[in-house]
C-alpha cells in the first residue's frame, strides 16, 4: 500500500531547513565505512577531554581510570570524590560526564556463556559490548533477542538508560536480566537477583549509572533464529488506524514517519526457518527495504534522499545498492545483524520519548504542528516509533504499560532551530504522559511520568547505595529521578 507520494522532486539541501546551512566542517560517513567508536581517553590532567562517540558532547574529568579487576575498580570508587562510568559513548548528553573521575569500563569486558540447554544465560562484565555478547554467544548457537540498533553499547549503558528494540515481547534488554552485580559508593559489591531481592531488582534494572558501577550482568538467552524483514509504505491515517494489530501480529514492528511527505514507511521483523540472504553491501537500514514490487516507494524513497547530505546520498544510492533495490523483495537475515542498524550519518542529535500508545496519533499531531510552527521545516531524517510492551523495570520507559510508543527525532548539529524544535517536541510529549530516553537529548525532568512511589523507591535506594551523592552530576541533578517523589 503506498501513502501520499508527492509527484515532483523537491530542490535540494536548502529546502531542509529555513536557512541553507554551510557544507559541514566534519566528516560524514556511512558507519559501516568508518572505524568503530572508542572513547578518546587518556589519563591525566584537567586537560583530559572524553568525546561521546560523535564528538558532539565533550567531558572534561580530572582523572580518568582504566580498571581491568574487581578490586581496582573497587578501589578507584572508594578513592573519587565524584565519579561517573564511561561505556561507549553512545549516549547524546551529559550524563556520563563527571568534573572529577571518570571510570573507563572497557577494561572490564569479561563474557562467559552458560550454555544449559533448557535455559541458556550469559555474564557479561559491565565494558563488554553488545556485539562482543553477540559474537561470543553465536559459538554457541545463541543470542540476545532484543538488541538495540548499535553493537557499540556496552552492557552497563544498556542496563543504565533502558536500552531497547521494539516489540511487545521483551524489547527492553534488561527485560532479559537475571542478576545485576552493582559496586556501590564504598566500594562494595552489591548483587540485585530477583530471588533475593525482588523489589531493589526492578529499581536496578533501569539505574542511569546512579547506583555506582554496573559491574556484571546475568542476561537469559535464546537459541539463535533467523528474521525475515518486509516494508510496506502506509499513510499516516493508515498506519495508525492498524497500529495495534501491527504490534500483535509481529514480533517486530517499526515505523519511519516523513510528516513532510504524509508517508510511513512500516518495516516488519518475523521469525523465519529461511536461511540468510547474502545482503552484499547493503546497509540493512535503509536500503533493503524497498522492492521491485513497491516501486512507488521506491520513488518516494529516493526523493527524500534529495535533502540528504550528498555524501551519504551518493553511498545510499549507489551502483551495487541500487542493484540490490532491483533483485530482493524482502530480506531475511540473522536477527543480530538485523537489530544491529548502525545509523548512517554519526552527526545527529537524537531525541526519543515513549508515550502510552493510545496517545500516538495526539503526538504525531502536536510534532506536525511544531514542525510547522518552526517554518514548514522538513525532517532531515525520518521520525522513528518503535513499540514496547510492558517492562519489569521501576523507572524503564515501558514502566507500568502495557503498550508504549517511543517515537524518536533527529535533527542535524548545523542546523540553527534543531535545538528548539527539539525543545518543543520534548515539552509537548513530556505534557502527554512521554517518558525521556535518558541517553538521548533531554530538555525537560520526565519523573513525573512515573509511579511517584517507584520514583520515590528509587531515590531511597540510591541514598543507600551512594548516601554521599558521588555519583550525581549536573545532568542528573536536573533531569534524573528526584530525591523525593516528585508526586
Ligand atoms: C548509533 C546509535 C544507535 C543507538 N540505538 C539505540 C537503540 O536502538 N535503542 C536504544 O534504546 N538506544 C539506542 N542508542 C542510545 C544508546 O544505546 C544509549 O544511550 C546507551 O546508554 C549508550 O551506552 P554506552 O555504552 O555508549 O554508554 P555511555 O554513553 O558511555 O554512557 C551512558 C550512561 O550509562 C552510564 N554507564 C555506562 N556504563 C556504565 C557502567 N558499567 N556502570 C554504570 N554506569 C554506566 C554512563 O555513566 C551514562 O550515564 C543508540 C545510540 C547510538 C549512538
Amino acid at each position: 500500500m503506498v501513502g501520499s507520494v508527492p509527484p515532483a522532486p523537491p530542490s535540494p539541501s536548502a529546502q531542509l531547513f529555513p536557512v541553507p546551512l554551510p557544507p559541514p566542517s566534519f566528516p560524514i560517513l556511512p558507519v559501516a565505512l568508518a572505524s568503530a567508536p572508542t572513547p578518546a581517553t587518556a589519563t591525566g590532567s584537567s586537560a583530559t577531554q572524553i568525546r561521546s562517540w560523535n564528538g558532539l558532547v565533550i567531558c572534561n574529568p580530572q582523572k580518568v581510570f582504566h580498571p581491568h579487576s574487581l578490586d581496582e575498580l573497587q578501589t578507584e570508587i572508594k578513592d573519587a570524590k565524584h565519579v561517573r562510568f564511561l561505556g561507549a559513548g553512545h549516549s547524546f548528553n551529559e550524563a556520563r560526564c563527571s568534573n572529577d573521575t571518570a571510570i573507563d569500563m572497557s577494561g572490564l569486558n569479561r563474557i562467559e556463556v552458560k550454555p544449559s540447554k533448557d535455559h541458556p544465560t550469559v555474564v557479561a562484565q559491565g565494558g563488554a559490548t553488545l556485539g562482543e555478547v553477540k559474537r561470543k554467544l553465536e559459538s554457541y548457537g545463541l543470542e540476545l533477542r532484543p538488541l538495540p540498533t548499535s553493537p557499540h553499547v556496552t552492557v552497563g549503558g544498556a542496563i543504565a538508560n533502558s536500552v531497547h528494540a521494539t516489540g511487545l515481547t521483551a524489547a527492553i534488554l534488561s527485560d532479559l536480566v537475571e542478576e545485576i552485580q552493582i559496586i556501590d559508593a564504598q566500594g562494595k559489591l552489591r548483587i540485585f537477583n530477583p530471588l533475593i531481592n525482588p523489589d531493589e531488582f526492578r529499581l536496578a534494572l533501569t539505574n542511569f549509572g546512579e547506583l555506582g558501577a554496573i559491574y556484571s550482568v546475568t542476561y537469559r538467552c535464546f537459541s539463535k533464529q533467523n528474521l525475515e524483514r518486509k516494508d510496506q509504505i502506509f499513510s499516516l491515517d493508515q498506519a495508525l488506524a492498524q497500529a495495534n494489530t501491527m504490534v500483535e501480529q509481529n514480533a517486530g514492528v517499526r515505523w519511519f514517519w516523513y510528516p513532510d511527505l504524509g508517508g510511513v514507511r512500516v518495516t516488519t521483523d518475523n521469525p523465519t526457518e529461511k536461511p540468510p540472504q547474502n545482503m552484499g553491501n547493503v546497509n540493512p537500514r535503509e536500503d533493503a527495504v524497498l522492492t521491485k514490487k513497491n516501486e512507488d516507494g521506491l520513488a518516494w524513497l529516493e526523493l527524500h534522499r534529495w535533502w540528504l547530505p550528498e555524501r551519504v546520498r551518493n553511498y545510499l544510492i549507489s551502483k551495487e545498492n541500487k542493484k540490490q533495490l532491483a533483485t530482493n523483495d524482502h530480506r531475511v537475515a540473522d536477527s543480530a545483524d538485523i537489530y544491529f542498524e548502525d545509523f548512517h550519518v554519526n552527526s545527529t542529535r537524537d531525541l526519543a520519548i515513549a508515550i502510552e500508545l493510545a496517545k500516538l496519533p495526539y503526538a504525531l499531531k502536536k510534532i506536525q504542528e511544531i514542525f510547522k510552527k518552526h517554518g514548514d521545516r522538513r525532517s532531515l531524517f525520518a521520525i522513528g516509533v518503535r513499540f514496547l510492551g510492558e517492562s519489569k523495570g521501576a523507572l524503564s520507559l515501558s514502566a507500568g504499560r502495557a503498550r508504549s510508543a517511543v517515537i524518536e527525532v533527529f535533527v542535524h548539529p548545523d542546523d540553527p532551530d534543531g535545538i528548539p524544535v527539539l525543545q518543543d517536541v520534548s515539552q509537548a510529549l513530556v505534557a502527554l504522559g512521554g517518558r525521556n530516553h535518558m541517553g538521548k537529548a533531554v530538555y525537560i525532568n520526565s519523573f513525573d511520568n512515573y509511579a511517584p512511589r517507584d520514583v520515590a523507591a528509587f531515590a531511597e535506594l540510591r541514598k543507600k547505595l551512594d548516601p554521599t551523592g558521588k555519583f550525581s552530576n549536573p545532568f542528573h541533578a536536573q533531569f534524573g529521578p528526584p530525591p523525593v517523589a516528585a508526586k
